[in-house]
């Protein structure tokens, strides 16, 4: 018997990092064409990523800048009518690891207001801006609560996270560069065709070994909309074989750690 509910042969974690300007309004504060990429988000790829979820009967998980829901929150609102989860992603998009110790802790507690205001709840998912930690981060995670972290790159298969030596009690949801849209198609400039055999030939031997295969990705970079097919065409590629588990973030992390417990 495989580690998976239901029978299923392996886990395939479809995450989106709703950023939309957030970046850039930090990085370009007057540089209005930096910032109208990110615009595509809320304007275009949001809506056509939530109509594809639908006919693919898939929920996910959106990570969210805590100024981009205060920016756009009638997105995230309906990205939670949908049945899709949101999880938290720093507030401006600054990396955690350059910021001063004050500045983080202003960073988390503006982050958490603005994403309990529009969800009405606490998010219970977390994942930095760049992936990035400084040594305090995990301690600002303990504080608020948090469930579940999308950010190592050390497995592919969830853990329960321990930092210096002791248990944090998060479940750690692994992540890799190589299977996040924006370093295949903005840094590197891959086709839809590479991308699709690269992701593809990670699925196909994470379902023969029965593993977890974590996805990024950023709807101004795959909600074009020959990337957006390319996508349709591996998920439903993914479904056809009838055993693959697509949990969202929360739903794997409290399988993950009740089956631990
Ligand atoms: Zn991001």
């Amino acid at each position: 018997m495989g580690v998976w509910p239901e029978g299923k042969r392996c886990a395939v974690f479809l995450s989106f990092d709703y950023d939309a300007e957030s970046a850039e309004v930090w990085r370009f504060p007057k540089g209005v064409i930096e910032q109208s990429k990110g615009q595509f988000a809320p304007r275009v790829a949001i809506p056509r990523i939530l109509d594809l979820l639908d006919r693919l009967e898939v929920k996910v998980t959106f990570f969210v800048p805590g100024w981009t829901a205060e920016t756009y929150p009638e997105t995230v609102q309906e990205i939670l009518s949908r049945g899709h989860e949101v999880g938290a992603h720093g507030y401006l998009h600054k990396k955690l690891n350059e910021v001063s110790a004050e500045e983080e802790e202003e960073i988390f507690e503006r982050m958490m207001t603005a994403l309990t205001d529009v969800m009405g709840e606490k998010p219970l998912g977390f994942r930095a801006p760049y992936w990035l930690y400084s040594e305090r981060t995990i301690d600002h995670l303990k504080r608020y609560g948090f469930f579940y972290t999308s950010d190592f790159m050390n497995d592919d298969m969830p853990y329960m996270l321990r930092y210096k030596g002791e248990e944090t009690g998060l479940v750690e949801l692994p992540v890799e560069w190589f299977l996040d849209d924006w370093v295949l198609f903005e840094t590197h400039r891959k086709t839809c065709s590479e991308v699709y055999e690269t992701w593809l030939g990670e699925f196909e031997g994470i379902h023969e070994l029965g593993r977890y295969l974590c996805l990024t990705f950023h709807p101004q970079t795959i909600g074009r909309i020959s990337r957006l097919r390319m996508l349709e065409r591996l998920i439903r590629e993914m479904k056809r074989r009838g055993d693959v588990w697509f949990p969202r973030g929360v739903d794997l992390a409290r399988w993950w750690k009740e089956r631990k417990a």
